[in-house]
């Protein structure tokens, strides 16, 4: 087998050629004329004149060879439930609520918009909108309204499909106050909800507007409606960013692309095979959870495990740090996918707990979201027995920018603080941030760009915006027509990355630029540190300086204010003696809990801004305000 590096070549060298054999890994009503229109760039278009269907390729197409192989296991500790749908009940459901959608007037191009919690119906709503053409739009379930309001503005769809309920530790968050209000704030107003009912939350159907999901599915249970053909170029789906450098961004994707690069990446990074078993802890309201819990597993013919609930709580409800791992053994997961946040919560336990079930069938974790740092890496690793292999990506680019491809060649060893090298179809760079200027040179720090045309899968556009497509991501780099993916990195002599967090967080201390990460990095050594955040906040001396934040990982009260100077004094000694002196952070406060997005991101722009008493902007996705507040009063704000 020819080594990555020559199979990375040729999809650079000859990108035709390489995307025309990944096509034959999906089905075509119709074979493409062209494979790649790049004739009006930075737009790139993949396999024009072809015609294929999303839901056909993850479900029809399964039908003659695995019928009755489990194709969707919803499991949600929340309720206790636990269901699974076999290919061919998948597709009699997916039919039943494409038929639903239709009778409520959806049609081909027309928006759904989904705000549901992680239940089974939420991902046949999504299969069921594919399927017909319509473009789906998940909101993650439990948005505020305001956050909601926005995107229905954004996406104006024709229906919502909503759920009376969600569920977080036990805590039930009612959606149709949040959704009802949304839509009384929006100035679009969808015609149609359709509620799927848990029994969780009170539900008042509004007469006309609302629907009940289980009425229509049994008057549409034995409907036949076939997969519209859809141009590889039509809209597939909306999704937002996180939203953690400013305001969502909406990432419109294509169909035919998405779904080879999908089918591509099953094969070469993630080394699925059909009939296997792909378990995701993401969420479906993410770019991970359409990608890797919906389309890939079920393009590779692999059965998906979708999850509601902690990664610490049992199906009683009662606490289990090794629910994720039970799973894994009762479903014979072979590929696994998480965040390091996620691990990071386990990592607050017993390491004992990895190996209480049998993991045999495991032959790896993937990790991606966030930088994953040497001690959690190693924690996981060592604890699970299996590689675990970082991969570094953005919801523009709905698939891995930077890994391993396990598929191509099972040698090529991960490397501890990197999340590897660029995936085929990426031709990634590290340029100089203001004169633009390649840094070809090893281990040189500067902004992480792609060279266009951007591979099959990568966003088309931003929805409805192309001119804020081209202005935000296409020219942020002076005198070059590059895609910023606004992280900054370094390359090193052996072509490894290494991300040091985002252009917006470097920090500059009298003229040195350091990345939050880089510091982040040597803070979360300290053996009593299970979580960190570095901003770098504005210093009349210095121009900015460090603080951090930490979150001890045990015996530390936050109130224990001795202990914490005693914590501080050696994080600030262990950054100095590892990264020197300007990188020593000014303070470094305890804290219970750091500020995330819902996606479960730090959100450094919002720490800063209280830090330097300025507003902190968008918190739309912020997921626990008193977070926030502790830092407020941290820092005396
Ligand atoms: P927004 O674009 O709205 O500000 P966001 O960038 O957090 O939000 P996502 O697309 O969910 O939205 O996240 C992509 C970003 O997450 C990357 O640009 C990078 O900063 C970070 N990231 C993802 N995976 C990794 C990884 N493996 N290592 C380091 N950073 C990562
Ligand atoms: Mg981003």
């Amino acid at each position: 087998m020819a080594s990555y590096a020559d199979f990375h070549r040729r999809s650079i060298d000859a990108p035709e050629a390489f995307w025309a054999e990944q096509a034959d890994l999906i089905d075509w009503h119709k074979p493409p004329e062209q494979i790649l229109d790049a004739c009006q760039p930075p737009f790139a278009r993949w396999f024009v004149g072809g015609q294929t269907n999303l839901c056909h390729n993850a479900v029809d197409r399964h039908l003659a060879a695995r019928a009755d192989q489990a194709a969707l296991i919803a499991v949600s500790t929340e309720t206790g439930s636990e269901r699974v749908w076999s290919f061919a009940q998948l597709h009699a459901q997916v039919q039943a609520a494409a038929a639903s959608l239709m009778a409520l007037g959806v049609g081909r191009g027309d928006r759904v918009l989904i705000y549901m919690p992680m239940i089974g119906e939420a991902i046949i709503a999504m299969l069921a909108c594919a399927r017909i053409g319509a473009i789906h739009c998940v909101v993650f379930g439990g948005f505020a309204s305001g956050a909601l309001a926005s995107r229905i503005e954004d996406a104006q769809p024709k229906v919502v499909v909503s759920a009376d309920a969600g569920s977080r530790g036990g805590k039930v968050i009612a959606y149709q106050p949040l959704l009802d209000e949304a839509i009384r704030l929006s100035a679009h107003k969808p015609s149609a909800v359709l509620w799927v009912e848990r029994g969780l939350a009170p539900l008042v159907c509004q007469a006309r507007r609302d629907h009940r999901w289980a009425e229509l599915m049994v008057r549409h249970a034995d409907a036949r409606v076939p997969c519209v053909w859809l141009e590889a170029t039509d809209t597939s789906y909306i999704i937002y960013t996180s939203g953690t450098t400013g305001r969502p961004k909406g990432v419109q994707r294509d169909v035919g692309g998405y779904a080879v690069a999908l089918a591509a990446s099953m094969k070469h990074i993630f080394d699925g095979r059909a009939g296997e078993t792909y378990f995701s802890t993401s969420d479906i309201g993410w770019v991970v959870g359409h990608s890797y819990i919906v389309y890939g597993p079920l393009i590779a013919g692999m059965a998906t495990i979708a999850y509601e609930g902690l990664p610490t709580q049992g199906m009683d409800g009662q606490p289990d740090g090794a629910i994720w791992w039970q799973l894994v053994h009762k479903y014979r997961v072979t590929v696994m996918f998480s965040a390091p946040t996620a691990v990071r919560v386990l990592k607050k336990q017993d390491a004992a707990l990895l190996r209480k079930h049998d993991l045999s069938s495991l032959r790896a974790l993937f990790l991606a979201g966030e930088p994953l740092d040497e001690p959690t890496a190693r924690w996981i690793g060592e604890g699970l027995g299996v590689p675990v292999i970082d991969n570094y990506w953005q919801t523009e680019s709905g698939w891995p920018i930077l890994t391993l491809a396990r598929g191509v060649d099972a040698a090529q060893a991960p490397r501890l603080g990197s999340p590897g090298v660029p995936m085929y179809g990426y031709q990634v760079k590290i340029v100089h941030e203001s004169t633009g200027e390649e840094l070809a040179a090893p281990n040189e720090k500067g902004v992480v760009v792609i060279e266009g045309p951007t591979p099959p899968g990568f966003m088309q556009t931003v929805w409805g915006d192309d001119e804020r497509f081209v202005n935000t991501y296409w020219k942020s780099i002076p005198g070059k027509l590059v895609y910023s993916t606004f992280d900054w990195g370094i390359r090193d002599a052996d072509g490894y990355y290494y991300i040091l967090g985002r252009t917006d967080d470097v920090i500059n201390v009298a003229g040195h630029r350091l990345g939050t990460r880089e510091i982040e990095e040597c803070v979360a050594g300290h053996a009593n540190v299970a979580e960190v955040a570095v901003v770098g906040v504005a210093d009349a001396l210095k121009g900015q300086v460090a603080v951090a934040f930490v979150v001890p990982r045990s015996g530390l009260a936050a109130s224990d204010e001795q202990a914490a100077r005693l914590l501080e004094g050696e994080i600030m000694a262990a950054v100095a003696g590892q990264l020197g002196a300007l990188a020593r952070p000014a303070r470094v406060h305890v804290v219970t809990a750091l500020p995330k997005t819902r996606s479960g991101k730090l959100l450094r722009r919002a720490i800063q801004a209280v830090c330097e008493q300025r507003d902190p902007g968008d918190l739309s996705t912020l997921d626990d305000p008193a977070s926030l507040q502790q830092i407020r009063a941290r820092v005396g704000r």
